[in-house]
């Protein structure tokens, strides 16, 4: 069965076509990353708005280039939360109606259900049960994954996401939104060992995180080393960025390395936008290497919000449920840990 996966939880629109059979066959993206970056940041209602531009014409794009029609479409997946609930209702409404007039089953997808499975979309993929760091714009969670809906909090941030922490800390350093791409070019020019950053609970014990300091000693720097008009010069920019992001995935990849030694497993499976950070993997390359484990990736346009990620975790749950009444709500808030199993492999 094709399944079309339908993403608008926030600001990129998303669209692809999966095979049950034949696995991905088309995928298209709309990132409305131009579009916020003079307000610095997500504006929900012009989010919205911009979905309901884009999503129908991306689906006859994924249908051009996949050589379908919509008559091919067995069944459509659509994030159901968390996420703006604007943006939310537009991709629900547009998949409900659409199967409405196909006849077709819908499955409301946990967005982040669809991060985490991202990476099973590569060759080679990993086999339940691994250990995996979702690390994105609005999450740090590291899961047990036992399979599809089987998923055990491990640990989570007390305050800030990762992703979030980048994109805070580049607006202290004037960088352009999303700052994680940004803050990463600059760190790539800085002097290692100028500056020295906290590594927030590192030794604490647990799987949990916390960022929010981080930002605040950024914060501290930026102000120490402004001249008298508040202007930075450009080298102490970069070598803020290469401690902030040393800082972060030392943090990340120590807290894997526990995970995956408290769980007895071998296996890390790393998802979201953070995911995508050059620094992050090398070093998870490395530990995980060194202890024997093997770490797994999405490809680094799946690291961020797309709309294969959604077909895929729809396919996987797809088999299982029946066609509804179309009725539809969105779940802008939703834990992850609440999904259950589908119903014939529980
Ligand atoms: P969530 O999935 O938790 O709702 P989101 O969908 O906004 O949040 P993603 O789209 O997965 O998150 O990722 C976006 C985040 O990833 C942003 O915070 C961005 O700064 C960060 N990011 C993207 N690329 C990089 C990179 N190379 N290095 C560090 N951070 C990055
Ligand atoms: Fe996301
Ligand atoms: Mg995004």
């Amino acid at each position: 069965m094709i399944i079309l996966g339908i993403e608008s939880s926030c600001d990129e629109t998303g669209i692809a076509l999966y095979d049950q059979e034949q696995g991905l066959l088309a995928h298209a993206l709309h990132s409305q990353i131009d579009m916020h970056a003079e307000y610095g940041g997500v504006v929900p209602e012009l989010a919205s708005r911009d979905h309901v531009r884009r999503t129908l014409p991306l689906i006859q794009r994924v249908l051009d280039e996949a050589k379908l029609t919509l008559a091919d479409i067995g069944g459509i997946a659509y994030t159901q939360g968390p996420g703006l609930a604007g943006a939310l209702l537009v991709g629900t409404s547009i998949a409900e109606s659409l199967a409405f007039t196909l006849n077709v089953p819908t499955v409301g997808v946990h967005h982040l259900e669809g991060h985490l499975l991202a990476p099973l979309l590569e060759a080679n993929p990993p086999a339940f049960p691994f250990v995996a760091l979702l690390v994105s714009g609005g999450h740090t969670q590291l899961m047990r994954v036992g399979g599809i809906g089987d998923y055990t909090l491990l640990g989570d941030t007390l305050d800030d996401a990762a992703g979030e922490a980048f994109d805070k800390t580049a607006k202290l350093l004037g960088l352009s939104y999303p700052g994680g791409p940004a803050v990463s070019r600059l760190a790539d020019l800085g002097t290692p060992g100028r500056f020295k950053l906290p590594r927030p609970m590192l030794n604490s014990g647990d799987l949990n995180f916390s960022f929010s300091g981080l930002k605040t000693a950024v914060l501290t720097l930026v102000n120490d080393h402004s001249d008298a008009d508040g202007i930075l010069d450009e080298q102490t920019k970069a070598d803020i960025a290469l401690e902030f992001q040393e800082a972060v995935t030392e943090v990340l990849t120590a807290k894997c390395m526990a995970a995956l030694r408290e769980t007895g497993l071998d296996q890390l499976v790393v998802s979201g936008g953070v995911g995508a950070n050059r620094q992050l993997r090398e070093k998870l390359n490395r530990a995980t290497k060194r202890r024997l484990c093997h770490v797994h990736y999405p490809r680094l346009e799946f690291c961020t919000d797309n709309g294969a990620m959604i077909a895929f975790a729809g396919a996987m749950r797809m088999q299982h449920e029946t066609a509804g009444d179309h009725g539809f709500s969105v779940r802008p808030r939703w834990d992850l840990a609440s999904l259950q199993r589908p119903a014939a492999s529980a």
